[in-house]
């Protein structure tokens, strides 16, 4: 067995009704703070309204920047960074899905540091230091695990770029998952989300990085994704098919903080930094029918349990043959969950496929899979997810 490191410096509640400590948690580190989410729409606003109040019972004093939008640009994070100064902020709480965490972890270093937060990203030699205000994360999806990594994606949407702070600066001092908080997630973000928690904990088990602890966590994860999304779609109500999912996107998130992601999340985010309206899940499963082909005989193990996870009948089965199988058991999941997809249908101009394909290993993500793709089998890699070529 290889020698591993597991590091997770975030304190985490779990379970319904944890909102309520969010004043407790916050008093720890001042009375000043920025609350950062998407906009104040009317399904959101009651839970605005609701952590406002028990952060002012308390003295806290509360500036709320409702500007992130999703897949969070790095004009939202300086107009948050300029809120948070005026506002003195002591910490930052992100309130909502990866955008609005990940928006906060970039506020928080943006108002701390020189420059802007994209000065400070994964590859640049400037990296974020300890003077990052304190981020506390709630998160309201199911999910992209953002409130326990060490991560924070933006886009600059002048240069179609979509890339991340990655740094143990940004890991939230803190986290609520209160799964009464995703009640109100409409059925497609469900879905999505949901497909991002499955992608997180599988690419966890394919990552050079992969450890024993990571991947108990993450067949967990995907256990519980495979069991309880179709039945959250089927009664957005059901809380507590909504727990299960929070607790699989709560592993999961552990499973990319200490091992990582592979070759579908570069494309993805490639996809969603040259076309922001996709969302982030969508262009994981446009990429998803191309990607399990292309990795699949590089990872028979991986591919057999999850294979096995969607089909227990494949126990019977040689690992091989489970793994053969997997791919299209995979396809048949995302579309049970109304998610089958190709980039053709996401609205991807055909002629930027060369361009799409080089933005792709921009990410050092294709790297870490399993079969690392050449400049060209990535070029009919994208092709293939473009016509959904299986
Ligand atoms: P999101 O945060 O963009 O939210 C999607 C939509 O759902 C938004 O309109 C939001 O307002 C709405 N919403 C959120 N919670 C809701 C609720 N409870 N009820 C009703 N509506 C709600 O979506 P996401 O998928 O959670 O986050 C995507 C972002 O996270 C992307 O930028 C992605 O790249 C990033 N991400 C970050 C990490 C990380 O580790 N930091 C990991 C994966 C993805």
């Amino acid at each position: 067995m290889n020698s591993f490191r597991y590091y997770q410096p975030t304190e985490i509640l779990f379970g319904c009704g944890q909102i309520d400590n969010i004043a407790a948690l916050s008093q720890r580190f001042g009375k000043r703070c920025l609350l950062v989410t998407t906009p104040t729409v009317p399904e959101l606003e009651p839970m605005f309204k609701r952590v406002k109040e028990i952060l002012g019972k308390v003295g806290l004093d509360v500036a709320h920047f409702d500007g992130i939008q999703p897949n969070p640009t790095t004009d939202n994070i300086s107009e948050g960074a300029g809120v948070a100064l005026s506002h003195q902020a002591e910490m930052v709480i992100g309130l909502g899905g990866g955008s609005a965490m990940d928006g906060a972890k970039a506020i928080a270093v943006e108002t701390s540091h020189d420059g802007t937060a994209w000065d400070y990203l994964f590859y640049r030699k400037a990296q974020p230091t300890d003077k990052t205000l304190p981020v506390i994360a709630v998160s309201t999806t199911s999910g992209t695990g953002s409130q326990v990594t060490q991560v924070a994606v933006m886009t600059n949407t002048r240069d179609r770029d979509k890339s991340a702070i990655y740094s143990s600066s940004v890991f939230p001092r803190a986290s609520i998952v209160d799964p009464e908080l995703m009640l109100t997630v409409p059925k497609h973000i469900t879905a999505s989300t949901g497909f991002d928690v499955f992608c997180h904990a599988f690419e966890s088990m394919l990552h050079s990085q992969a450890s024993p602890y990571t991947d108990v966590l993450a067949l967990s994860a995907i256990q519980l994704v495979v069991n309880y999304l179709p039945a959250v779609l089927e009664n957005l109500s059901d809380l507590e098919a909504r727990t299960k999912l929070a607790l699989a996107d709560t592993y999961a998130g552990l499973c990319i903080a200490n091992a990582g992601v592979t070759l579908p999340h570069g494309v993805g985010m490639a996809v969603s930094g040259m076309y922001p309206y996709v969302a982030h899940g969508e262009s994981l499963a446009a990429v998803y029918p191309a990607f399990t082909r292309f990795s699949r005989s590089s990872a028979v193990r991986q591919f057999a349990a999850v294979g096995r996870i969607l089909d227990p009948g494949l126990r019977t089965f040689s690992e091989k043959q489970a793994a053969e199988r997997s791919c299209s058991l995979i396809d048949d999941f995302l579309d049970k969950i109304g998610l089958a997809t190709t980039l053709k249908d996401l609205r991807m101009p055909e002629e930027e496929i060369p361009d799409l394909a080089v933005q792709s290993m921009k990410l050092p993500d294709y790297k870490a899979n399993p079969r690392v793709t050449s400049a060209d089998e990535m070029l009919e890699l994208i092709r293939d997810a473009y016509a959904g070529k299986k």
